[in-house]
This record gives structure tokens, sequence and C-alpha cells, in this order.
């Protein structure tokens, strides 16, 4: 409500000192009923401009290399259907030292972290696929680190398999492949490599970059060995990331639970999230009451690169959503504040331009309407309706033609039939036979061919069956979408029914 008021005054030409008091005074109840901070300011001109006082939470500038401390990498699995992504990521979630200690009971909250024998950790998103992927991009989160390839060795490279590495090229992302189900007696593991090399992905045992690593995510075997290619991999990239200031995260995954409340995963990516910590996400807010692992038990501290599921949220963040940190809950609602304006002041532009289209819309209907009076110039107005259509005999020597209108909306029907309404001239009988609103449908092509008639479809379509069927029944359709252009192949019509005059 504040957003339209502000900018009627912008939009208000002032014209005396006391209309911009009594203006001011009127600016103030309605700023001071909104609740929002906002500055008025008198300028030359009897002009009046005010100004939003508070600002969004942004993503702060990109820490310097030397406040950087090294994360665990964040791995997506992808690859074709099948193939064993989801039985890869149970092997792998199972395989942690974490869950082994302490036995907690697993459970998909979108990532989990693994920590290997040798300390090392990597953290997984656990919705495999690129649907995921790609819903994640979409928002612009480009959490992934490092895309595992999962390729079966009894089946080798497929669609989806090209289709992941492109997805990871355009994102940028390193790829290392899991020659999986090595334990399948189908299995070719050298035929699959070889794919790989065809498909350009340049693995290592044939001279290339790309580490290949055969695994049966059924049997668990090699899973350490890929996990250790993963650490070697994110060496390589040097990841890292600044565990100080304040948090920013990326929203993994949320769900409403009926006895937590309103959950969201994320994975940290700055700074390190504790209990107590405020929150923003897009124009979500929460307090941070309790943060939880895959394995249910509670974290006191989440540094970047490590997924956690928080709980406290006031409303549900979407996936791929940035989390900000900030320092006060007034802080956080100010932010939801300014964000809820530019979402309205989004709306009302995107309204401008609906409301814009529509005008445009109306303005070549009225166009469209002149030019059809004018070319009905010489049609004399008929005012009782269509007659009864009459099935044409053969030997009746009156040239008729029957027709048969459908259009996409109401409004352009009633345009089109009025148009045929002016119709009249004895010379040859027009015969409105049916019309209505919607595709060309059989019924129509069935009347069509009991009255010899024509079908005029107006900004409308006919089913491929329905016109394979006019086809056999020799019953011709007529496309328009400008009420004159079909007036006008109307009047064709009748000419060419006329005796040729000599
Ligand atoms: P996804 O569609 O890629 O997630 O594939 P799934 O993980 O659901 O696996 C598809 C099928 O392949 C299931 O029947 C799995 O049991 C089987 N599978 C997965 N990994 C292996 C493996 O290493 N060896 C064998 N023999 N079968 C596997």
């Amino acid at each position: 409500k504040d957003v339209n008021y502000v900018r009627e005054i912008f939009l208000h030409e002032v014209k005396s000192p006391k209309t911009v008091i009594s203006d001011m005074k009127f600016l103030q109840q309605g700023i001071r009923r909104s609740g929002r901070r906002m500055k008025i300011i008198a300028k030359p001109a009897n002009d009046i401009e005010v100004q939003i006082i508070e600002k969004d939470a942004f993503p702060r500038p990109p820490p310097s290399k030397s406040e950087l401390k090294s994360r665990p990498p964040v791995v997506t699995v992808m690859g074709h259907v099948d193939h064993g992504k989801t039985t890869l990521l149970d092997a792998l979630r199972h395989s942690s030292v974490v869950d082994q200690e302490f036995g907690g009971i697993t459970q998909h909250i979108g990532a989990f972290l693994v920590v290997l024998d040798s300390g090392a950790k990597i953290t997984f998103l656990d919705t495999p696929g690129h649907a995921a992927f790609s819903a994640m991009r979409a928002r612009g989160a480009n959490l992934t680190d490092i895309v595992v390839l999962v390729v079966a060795a009894d089946d080798g490279v497929m669609e989806q398999t090209l289709e992941s590495v492109r997805m990871a090229r355009e994102a940028k992302v390193p790829i290392l492949v899991a020659i999986n189900k090595i334990d399948s007696p189908k299995a070719d593991v050298e035929r699959t490599e070889q794919m790989l090399l065809e498909a350009g992905i340049q693995i290592e045992k044939l001279g290339g970059e790309v580490q290949a690593i055969p695994v049966s995510a059924l049997k668990k075997q090699n899973l350490n060995q890929l996990a250790e290619a993963l650490v070697l991999q994110a060496d390589l990239l040097e990841i890292g990331a600044d565990p100080k200031g304040l948090v920013e995260a990326v929203v993994v995954e949320s769900k409403l639970d009926p006895h937590r409340g309103k959950l969201c995963t994320v994975i940290v990516q700055r700074g390190t999230l504790k209990k107590g910590n405020i929150l923003v996400a897009g124009v979500c807010m929460g307090r941070v009451r309790v943060l939880r692992n895959a394995d249910g038990q509670i974290m006191n501290e989440v540094p970047p690169g490590y997924p956690t599921e928080i709980e406290g949220w006031k409303d549900l963040p979407s996936p791929g959503e940035l989390v900000l940190e900030v320092e006060s809950e007034k802080r956080a609602k100010d932010v939801i504040k300014v964000r809820e304006s530019k979402l309205e002041m989004e709306k009302q532009e995107q309204d401008a331009v609906v409301i814009a289209e529509k005008q445009a819309h109306h303005e070549k209907e009225y166009r469209e309407r002149l030019q059809l009076k004018r070319s009905l110039g010489r049609f004399k107005l008929r005012r009782e309706g269509p007659r009864a259509p009459e099935i044409p005999k053969d030997d009746d020597p009156t040239p008729s033609l029957n027709i048969i209108v459908k259009s996409d909306v109401d409004g352009t029907l009633e345009a089109i039939l009025n148009a045929l309404d002016t119709y009249d001239s004895p010379e040859c009988k027009m015969d409105l036979v049916h019309y209505g609103v919607g595709a060309v449908s059989e019924n129509d092509i069935e009347l069509a061919q009991t009255f010899k008639g024509i079908i005029y479809a107006f900004n409308t379509t006919c089913p491929k069956n329905i016109q394979e069927l006019a086809e056999n029944s020799g019953v011709n359709i007529k496309f328009h979408n400008v009420i004159y252009k079909l007036v006008d192949d109307v009047k064709e019509e009748i000419n060419s029914r006329l005796p040729q005059k000599e």
C-alpha cells in the first residue's frame, strides 16, 4: 500500500507550498502506518522526494585469499537412469565414520557429509540427477564443486550421461567418473572407457585428465578409492572459504515437519552458522533454534562446506535461495520489507506491461473493425439474424453458401457473426449452419458434410485427427486470424458461386 502511495506522490505535480505541506503530512501518516523507515525531503520547485532508508542485505564482497580456509568439496552425483546413482549415494552415506561411531539414523535431508578414514570430508547433495542440479543453477546457486558422473559398465555411455556432461561443462564444474556395476557379469569396463573417450571425456587411463574409478555401489567395492579421488580433485581445485563473519549459505531442500515445523537444509558457504543466528532467505526469516546433521545429531557450529538442517524458520525458504545472516531481528524485518516492496514494484511493472499489451490489442481490434466496416460498405444491414439452414438440393439453381464458424472467444465470434449478418443478397443464399467457440470438432465436420458447407476457423485450431477426417470427407476448413480477411474470403466464395457475367 505504501509503495502505491509513494509512487503516486512521485507522479504528482505539486502546485503550491500549501499543497506540499498537506501532502507531506499525509505522507508522514502513511509512512507511520506502514512501519517503514523513510525520509521525506522537500526539494526546490515545490517537489518532494521520499527516500527509503532501509537497504537490502547483500552478500559481502569475496574474502581475500589469506582468509580462505580449506573446506569440504560439495559433490553432485549425475548420470543415466538406473546406472546406480541412488545406490552409490546410499553406500557412501553408510561408509561415513561418523555414522558408524554414533550409529545415528540417517535420513534424507538433501545433503550429507562423509568423513573418510584419513579425516578428509566430502559433502554430497543427495538428490541425484540433473533436475536438482538445474533447479539450483536456475536460481543462480553454483553450489557444486565436483560432479560424479555415474556410468554403468554393463550399459556404457547413454543419453542422460551425455546430458549430464553437457550440464556440468556449462556450469564449469569438473567431472569425475564412477564406472559402476563392475561386479555385474555383463560389465565391460574397457568398452565403457572407450565410449567415454568418444563422448569427449579424456580419462586418465587413456592419456587424459579426468579420473575414472571402477566401482560397485551394490557390493561397496572401491568406494574409498572414489572418495580419495574426490579429495584429490578438491585439493587440485584449492577449494576454500572464509569461516569468519556473517554467514552466507544456500538452501538445498526445505520441508514442513509435523512436529518440528519449518525445516530447511543449507550448505554453508561463508562464516560459521550457530544457534541463535538470525537469517533471511528471500522474504523468509528465521532464528536458528536447532542445527542437525543427516544423522539427526545436533551440531553446535556449522563451518563452510558443511550441510545442516535448520529449525527455526518463520516461513519456508525455497531451494536455491541464498541465506544471509543479519545483525538483528529488526534488520531482518527491514530487509524483508525492502524485498517485498521490490517484488511489489516489479509486479506493478509487470501489470503495467500487461495493461499496455491489452490496450495495444484493443487498438488492433478497433482498427480491424474499422477496416471491416469499410469493406462491408456495400452490404446492407439485415437485422433478422441468420436464416434457418437448408440442405442444398442438387437441382436447386440458386447458388448458396453454407458456413460454419468456430472462434477462439465469444467476443470475436460475435464480431464475425455481426459482420456476416449484414449480408443480404438474392443472387446467392448464405446460411450460417452452426457456430461456436473452441477448436474445430468432429460435429462441425459432420455438419459441414451434411450441409455441403465450409468451416471457418478463426484464431482457433483443428486437431490432427479432425483435420484428417475433414480431408477424407471432402470438407474445406479455412483458417483466419483477421476478421476482415475472413469476411473477404466469404465474399470471394459467394462471388465464385454467382453466374459469370460476360
Ligand atoms: P539410479 O536410477 O541411477 O539412481 O539407479 P539405482 O541406484 O536406482 O540403481 C538401479 C539398479 O541398478 C538397481 O536395481 C540397483 O540395485 C542396481 N545397481 C546399482 N549399483 C549396482 C552395482 O554396483 N552393481 C550391480 N550389479 N547393480 C547395481
